[in-house]
């Protein structure tokens, strides 16, 4: 099937089928230049429009233009974290205004946005146009500011998201939630069938059964709560217009913890479809929110991807072009299996150039074993755990690279990063620590890197797509048994840590550096071996193509027909 045909068999019996799905995120990773995400959330948002308007799915994407973006990472001389913010220019970076603005209120007192428009897509296929909502004082930044501030930019997000596609005409049917912060939209969607004439009960089935929400974390923290004083301040004159009285309303956000309202419950109890990003992931989720009262939509899983386009080294899309493959075309046609024929000595020059750009970044030894670990300084990543017994790690022929942000607000993150950048500074030939890491950043050190390493706490990882990022650049993965990792591992493409405790987890990694990833690394011959097994086998299975293909026939074609 090519693209095109594809297309017309999804959506064939749906009338009225332009700009069907409606995608919202609060942060989206689209490049560099555009600095609108924090982490993997925002990549995975941003991947998920590029892949879609490579597939043509009919989709729209709406989030918020921080004015300040997301903060520039420095660092001062006693290693801490420094934050700074830049101005963002919309029109120099291909926004455009657009002709309309939408009025949100914000207890008692009304706010006017203005809405940018972003052109999401690559050369000749189907564009993907993202909606960016923009107050100037309120999405001053991304993740700024207190509760209230978070509640008031959730609000413009999910209500004001709505009300601008109408006021665009863009005929939404479907809605996908990217993580809960966008979760009021249920509510203005109610309101508004409610408005014209439907009853609160009919509206609420219909937003449910047209509804998409996608959970990405097992962390606290990633669960947006608020105190039900704000919510009640903040969104029950919303619920009130709804028809939705004050109790229906708490009990919406209700997890059996006095005086809090969580998002992620209420995303759960107004959508018909709701989904972890991997199938551990899947599991956790499932434990963690299917007892709750009124939660009856199965929570399943859509393993998160990649967009190639992105996330393959432009020399290795090259040669794999060469082999026969089509890494842009959706995975059954792209031809996969032709990549475990690939050229080894080109395909080590590919990687050694690529090893060679890292080093001249880093100053490091462009021939040497490079251990790359980039990723935010969360504190359920464990950043130091490899460094415990440095001596051991140090007696390994071995190279490090780190990078990532930690949250301005995150002290313990921060204090793990300043404990890594001492060690840069003390053992600066063989640890490097690269500053202010974003997706142009990830794009160098990745490909760059030989072995990928990952080593969560498990299960807090739901998904961790850098590893996929590194697996179809032929980076062999060393991570542990969480997130995507269970689905992708076998021991042709990586290494595998259990993941049952600090202390076993230490041992293991080392025992599998020193007996397993350093002789393999000194067998030219079989690493290359693990190269293409992993770009052979991972590809196709880990492509964000794959995955939006998934939410296409299992959630968002269901959900587009109920809407009818
Ligand atoms: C892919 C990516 C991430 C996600 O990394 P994980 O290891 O999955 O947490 C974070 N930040 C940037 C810039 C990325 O490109």
């Amino acid at each position: 099937m090519t693209n095109s045909e594809s297309t017309q068999t999804w959506w064939a019996d749906i009338p009225d089928s332009s700009e069907t799905i409606a995608y919202f995120s609060m942060e989206f990773g689209i490049e560099e230049s555009l600095p609108i995400y924090s982490g993997g959330l925002g990549v995975l948002a941003g991947d998920h429009l590029k892949a879609a308007a490579e597939l043509g799915i009919p989709l729209v994407g709406v989030g918020l233009l921080y004015r300040g973006g997301y903060f520039h990472q420095g660092v001062d001389e006693a290693g801490r974290q420094t934050e700074s913010y830049e101005r963002v220019e919309p029109e120099a970076l291909g926004l455009h205004r657009e002709d309309v603005t939408v009025d949100v209120d914000l207890a008692g007192e009304t706010i006017s946005a203005n809405v940018w428009r972003k052109d999401v897509g690559t050369g000749d296929g189907h564009i993907v146009p993202l909606y960016l909502l923009e107050v100037d004082w309120l999405t001053d930044a991304l993740y700024s500011g207190d509760r209230e501030h978070r509640i008031r930019q959730e609000l413009l997000l999910g209500v004001g998201g709505v009300r601008a596609l109408e006021a665009l005409g863009v005929g939404a049917t479907v809605f996908h939630m990217n993580e809960g912060h966008s979760a009021f939209l249920a509510i203005e969607r109610i309101r508004s069938f409610v408005q014209h004439g439907m009853s609160t009960e009919a509206a609420m089935a219909r937003v449910k059964a047209s509804t998409v929400f996608t959970t990405h974390t097992p962390v606290p923290a990633g669960n947006e709560i608020f105190g039900t004083d704000l919510v009640a301040r903040y969104v029950e004159p919303l619920a009130a217009e709804a028809g939705i009285d004050e109790a229906e309303f708490l009990a919406l956000g209700d997890f059996g913890e006095d005086g809090a309202f969580g998002l992620t419950p209420m995303s759960l109890r107004l959508s018909a479809y709701a989904n972890g990003v991997s199938a551990l992931h899947g599991e956790v989720a499932r434990e963690m929110w299917s007892s709750l009262d009124g939660v009856d939509t199965e929570i399943g899983h859509v393993t998160n991807g990649v967009h190639l386009g992105t996330w393959l080294d432009p020399d290795l899309t090259d040669l794999l072009a060469e082999t026969g493959v089509s890494p842009s075309a959706p995975p059954e046609n792209a031809g996969w299996e032709k990549a475990a024929s690939i050229d080894r000595d080109a395909l080590w020059r590919v990687h050694s150039a690529s090893k060679l750009r890292l080093a001249e970044l880093t100053h490091l030894d462009p021939e040497r074993l490079t251990i790359g670990f980039a990723r935010r300084f969360a504190t359920y990543k464990r950043a130091a755990l490899v460094y415990t017994d440095l001596e051991r790690l140090l007696a390994l022929p071995v190279q490090l690279v780190v990078a990532g942000k930690a949250h301005p607000q995150d002290n313990p993150g921060k204090d793990v990063m300043q404990e890594i950048i001492e060690l840069s500074r003390q053992h600066s030939d063989r640890i490097v620590f690269l500053e202010d890491y974003d997706i142009g950043l990830a794009q160098t050190i990745i490909p760059g890197c030989d072995i990928w390493l990952n080593n969560p706490t498990r299960p807090l990882e739901a998904s961790g797509t850098s590893g996929m990022k590194a697996a179809v650049n032929g980076v062999l993965n060393l991570s542990v048994l969480d997130g995507w990792w269970p689905e992708g591992y076998d021991p042709d493409v990586g290494w595998a840590i259990d993941g049952v405790s600090d202390e076993a987890d230490l041992e293991q990694l080392y025992r599998l550096l020193e007996e397993q990833v350093v002789p393999a690394w000194q067998d030219r011959e079989r690493w290359l071996e693990m190269m293409t097994a992993s770009i052979t086998k991972l590809s196709p299975r880990f492509s964000m193509h794959r995955a939006v293909i998934e939410y296409v026939e299992r959630y968002y074609l269901p959900a587009a027909r109920a809407s009818q």
